[in-house]
């Protein structure tokens, strides 16, 4: 359910076509997450001076964040091609060996959700990464044969937003590994702008201000309010997105000035009412919510969190002053109460 909300910064069906249009192709143009360019830089000259591929690379990071885009900018700057799957996707041996042995010498194979590659596959991908070999069983049974197929050099690109769900052995076997961090509002605004630029759409700057402050921190929900506020802009205006237009639209969308919806409101609320503020276990919350507890991990804490509103213990979840602040209760009275 929350995936399919307008903030979940999930992707979803119809971001497709317009995250293509709009991914940066370049790395100069890829905005923000300034140290994460800085060392990739260095990576890339390197390995372009020694003529060899960059090593495997590891982006994690909530979702949105842009790092399938920056994998497709790594190809783009390296000059090589990229062959895109994920790790649902790749569920039996033959799956990744159809995809790897059409690897040229220097292609990335950008793995998606890495996190979630059975053992089995992880096994087969260890010798692939570190001697570029494919270790494969032909037959069954007492004729089954082992053979050993080589592959041309390539760059494993992994991309995960649960990083502690990834094996030690996998870790230990890419060379770079990247975090990608929550963007701030300039970074936002100068991402909705240029997204206005290319589908030449007219914005005044208080305007991509606000939607950029009401993005949860994320370029993937940015462009997506954007393309909501352009429609209701359209009807309700002359097309021409002003500040008044997007705060009417981002009101009716019930997105408020943190970025929150009302499945975010509900979370904290049941939080603080239903348990007192905590602490509370995962699952426990999830099902008050009726929500997956990988959802609520996933894609609600990361944010919440970075803004303050929610705070994880081994204990489980806790509401924080500024929770309280935020639903408007008063946490002394509530004590109060209590005694
Ligand atoms: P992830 O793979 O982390 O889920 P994506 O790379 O698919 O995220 O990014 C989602 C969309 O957000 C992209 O299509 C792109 O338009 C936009 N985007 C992401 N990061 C940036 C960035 N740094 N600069 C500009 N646009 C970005």
């Amino acid at each position: 359910m929350g995936e399919d909300r307008l903030t979940s910064a999930k992707e979803q069906n119809t971001d497709h076509t317009w995250d293509l249009t709009l991914r940066p192709q370049k790395l100069k143009d890829y905005v923000g997450q300034e140290q994460v360019k800085e060392n990739l830089d260095i990576v890339l000259q390197a390995a372009q001076s020694r003529k060899e591929p960059i090593d495997h690379t590891l982006l994690y990071g909530p979702p949105g964040l842009g790092k399938t885009t920056l994998a497709h900018i790594i190809a783009k700057e390296m000059g090589v091609g990229v062959k895109v799957t994920s790790g649902p996707a790749i569920s039996k041996a033959g799956d990744l060996a159809a995809i790897i042995t059409n690897l040229q010498e220097g292609d990335i194979l950008f793995i998606d959700e890495i996190h979630r590659l059975n053992k089995t596959i992880e096994e087969i991908l260890y010798p692939a990464m570190e001697d570029f070999a494919l270790d494969l069983i032909l037959g069954k049974g007492p004729s089954a044969q082992m053979v050993r197929l080589d592959l041309p050099k390539f760059t494993l690109i992994g991309a995960t937003t649960r990083y502690n769900l990834i094996s030690s052995p996998l870790r230990d076997r890419f060379g770079v590994t990247f975090r990608l961090n929550f963007y701030n509002n300039e970074e936002l605004a100068q991402i909705v702008k240029r997204a206005a630029d290319i589908l030449a759409i007219k914005i005044d700057d208080k305007a991509t201000l606000e939607i950029a402050s009401r993005s949860r921190a994320t370029p993937r929900i940015a462009n997506r309010i954007l393309k909501r506020v352009r429609d209701y802009s359209q009807v309700k205006g002359d097309g021409n997105i002003s500040y008044e237009l997007t705060k009417q639209a981002l009101n009716m969308m019930a997105i408020d000035k943190f970025g929150l919806d009302d499945l975010d409101r509900k979370l904290l609320a049941v939080l603080v009412e239903n348990f007192g503020g905590g602490p509370v276990g995962l699952s426990t919350l999830a099902a008050s919510v009726q929500e997956e507890a990988g959802t609520i991990e996933e894609i609600f804490e990361p944010y919440l969190m970075q803004l303050g509103l929610l705070s994880r213990t081994s204990q489980g979840r806790i509401a924080t002053d500024k929770t309280y602040e935020y639903l408007g209760i008063d946490r002394e009275g509530d004590k109060n109460k209590l005694f």
